[in-house]
């Protein structure tokens, strides 16, 4: 049963004439948007769920981190106050090391979307 009179029409002209017709998609449209984003990107100071690295700039020891709270935060807390901490530990154990090693020490080598991805994450990045 048709529903309206084009629809009807367009019934009648598949049943009748484009029966055998191989139809194909020969123009799609093109967005330029879809190769740009709106959004900022996120500085890396104020992201979160991050695996980290720390690289000693004096030794060249490496310890892998991850928090979900801003990684500018945690990294603050390495150099001056999380006591139990291999990179503070590190740090205060040796005052070379410490004289060389700052902020850029630090790096974000992963992101993850939850708290469970990323306790994976650094585990298999621990790993490696
Ligand atoms: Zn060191």
């Amino acid at each position: 049963m048709c529903r309206s009179v084009f629809h009807c029409f367009k019934y009648v002209c598949w049943t009748f004439f484009c029966k055998d017709i191989d139809i194909r998609i020969v123009f799609s449209s093109f967005k330029i948007k879809n190769f740009f984003s709106f959004k900022d990107p996120i500085p890396d100071a104020l992201k979160s769920l991050v695996v980290h690295q720390f690289t000693c700039a004096g030794c060249n020891s490496r310890y892998i981190g991850e928090t979900s709270r801003h990684f500018a935060t945690r990294v603050k807390e390495y150099l001056s106050s999380d006591k139990n901490s291999h990179d503070y530990r590190h740090l205060n154990g040796s005052p070379s090391c410490k004289l060389k090693c700052s902020v850029d020490c630090f790096k974000i080598v992963d992101l993850a979307k939850t708290r469970l991805v990323l306790n994976s994450k650094k585990r298999s990045t621990s790993a490696a």
